[in-house]
């Protein structure tokens, strides 16, 4: 890894910053790209498929309470010492984490092939209230600035918490640091060593908790990205990068990364992530194509293995859909929403082969599991698309827009939702399109390029519905042998020679299926309006637009659908009830 310099001025505004982030996103490869939702539609979404699944809210203890505030390992003398043998880091484990090494979820790290090229990296936690850790980093090169990610998903000012910077050189000498803004700090000379602390109060909102670092008494989430300094742009041949995690006595770490004990190796430090507490907690499960790991923080009225079974048939029929293994095994970081907070609060993010999912989990076990496949049957598909896709531009209408579509038919199909919520949920979202005022003003492609300033739950609305239209349109023009899930499968065979244009691709692939060859050019590349009452009624589906001030849209199925249409219908939830 070569440290960059960028954002070398003062971010004067949020939509500057974003778009400077933005920017900064296409610098690194797009096989790193993450994924960050919008929490206010999908809070939209789920509340009506929560009001669909009628399941009793019965309120439940809180099983286990915040622990006592403690101290953390106090400063090792080690600074700048960080190969430290791995027997003693071993040693120096809690009974908790050796457990882990037993365990052993990934296959451990041969330290014998870590080369010389090698970033290595100690955090240490050095308190919890206030929340705070110390990093130690050796770069394999020397560098004379460092800069720090500032923005991320809506969360301001992340370079602020980097406090206390100081570098040495490779003589061991130390050298001037200049701190030219938040997170951008220039050197008098080279070094390769250096070290600071960083400020892991938790954000603002608990919505952003998914998206960056925090630390509090009962767990912390370690995010690399705004931990370390910035990848730079060209840094397509990233070197490993070992990291040591020096947690308070008693604390279980569980990450998304091959481990020996404290150690962890990596080759993608953007999209590594540690969730640390004292009830950290892991359960691997095997699945056909490949293994599951949860990691757990804090107690839940259900056990690890039910969570796993859902998160298991989820992605065994991600796998079915695009018939695309997974590089890396996936990772499921279950952490409790802050508050008491029932299910219907949460927040995640899906960055690598890493889910981050926060819920509330004042609520019986059942109604938490039941918003648990809800969310993660978006979340997991995002392992796919857009994170295991080598595509580049802006085409968030296709990886979040038809990932919505793509994880609400799932629900059904699984049986998580009936056809009456999967109706409902498209009339709610079509009800959200009709109030936008970007509504016959942007393209789909335009409204992606714009998703962090202006047209966040377009991309989402519009790129669900279209999905919508899409599918039943070429159910129909096949007779059922064929679907969406076809493009998906189509999209996974493409040659992966360098990144290719995503959009390119993708309309292309749409425009090729049979009785569609307009279809992505009037409703993605156009601005085309989407009127479902006219769309959907050859399809047997009928829209009840409510009077002025009145009720929300209704989708029902009309009254005597004809045969081909209630094939179609059939064949939507593969055979799963269609009753009016
Ligand atoms: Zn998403």
């Amino acid at each position: 890894m070569r440290v960059g310099s960028f954002n070398r001025c003062a971010p004067d505004d949020e939509a500057k910053q974003q778009e400077r982030e933005r920017a900064r996103k296409h610098a690194v490869p797009l096989n790193q790209l993450w994924c960050c939702c919008s929490v206010h539609f999908f809070a939209g979404y789920v509340r009506v498929l929560n009001s669909s699944i009628r399941m009793p809210i019965i309120s439940v203890k809180h099983l286990s309470g915040p622990p006592q505030a403690q101290k953390t390992a106090p400063d090792q003398p080690g600074f700048f010492n960080l190969a430290m043998p791995v027997f003693e880091l071993v040693s120096q484990v809690s009974m908790r984490a050796a457990l882990f090494v037993v365990c052993g979820f990934l296959s451990l790290v041969n330290l014998s092939e870590v080369e010389a090229q090698t970033v290595r990296v100690r955090i240490t936690v050095t308190s919890v209230a206030p929340p705070g850790i110390r990093v130690d980093a050796e770069l394999p090169g020397a560098t004379n600035s460092l800069s720090f990610r500032n923005t991320y998903g809506g969360v301001l000012g992340l370079g602020e918490r980097i406090e206390m910077l100081e570098a040495v050189n490779a003589s061991g000498e130390s050298v001037a640091v200049q701190k030219l803004a938040p997170g951008e700090f220039q050197t008098s000379g080279k070094f390769t060593h250096f070290r600071y602390a960083v400020n892991l109060t938790e954000p603002e909102r608990p919505a952003q908790m998914s998206h960056v670092s925090w630390l509090n008494r009962e767990q912390g989430l370690l995010m690399l990205a705004d931990l370390l300094p910035l990848l730079k742009e060209d840094s397509s041949n990233l070197a490993p990068t070992l990291i040591t995690v020096e947690a308070p006595a008693g604390w279980g770490i569980g990450s998304n990364m091959k481990h020996e004990g404290r150690q962890f190796l990596t080759d993608d430090p953007e999209n590594a992530v540690f969730l640390i507490g004292p009830s950290v907690h892991e359960e691997n499960q095997k699945l056909a194509a490949t293994s599951l790991l949860i990691v757990t923080s804090g107690a839940w009225p259900f056990s690890d293995k039910d969570v796993s079974k859902i998160a298991g048939k989820l992605i065994e029929h991600y796998f079915r859909v695009t018939q695309f293994p997974l590089k890396h095994s996936p990772v499921l970081m279950l952490i409790p929403f802050p508050g008491e907070a029932g299910p219907e609060s949460w927040s995640a993010e899906t960055r690598g082969n890493d889910v981050v999912l926060l819920l509330g989990r004042r609520a019986h076990g059942k109604k938490i599991l039941s918003r648990l496949g809800i969310v993660l049957s978006h979340e997991l598909f995002h392992l796919w698309v857009p994170n295991s896709l080598n595509l580049d531009g802006d085409y968030d209408w296709f990886f979040e827009g038809f990932t919505v579509y793509q994880a609400l038919l799932t629900d059904l199909r699984l049986g998580l939702i009936s056809f009456k919520d999967y109706l409902e949920t498209i009339a709610h979202v079509y009800d959200s399109y009709l109030s936008s005022s970007d509504r016959d003003r942007l393209s789909l492609l335009e409204a992606s390029e714009r998703r962090w300033t202006t047209a966040s739950s377009f991309v989402y609305e519009k790129g669900m519905l279209v999905a919508f239209i899409y599918d039943l349109s070429l159910r129909s023009a096949t007779d059922c042998r064929g679907s969406l899930d076809d493009v998906y499968r189509q999209l996974f065979r493409q040659p992966t020679t360098g990144q290719a244009s995503a959009n390119e691709i993708i309309i292309k692939l749409l425009s090729e299926q049979h009785g569609l060859e307009s279809f992505a050019k009037d409703y993605v590349v156009g601005a085309g309006r989407i009127d479902l009452g006219s769309l959907l009624l050859p399809y047997g589906i009928q829209v009840q637009r409510a009077a002025a001030g009145g009720n929300a849209t209704k989708l029902v199925v009309v009254h005597q659908p004809d045969d081909p249409q209630r094939k179609l219908l059939s064949c939507i939830g593969n055979g799963s009830s269609f009753s009016r």
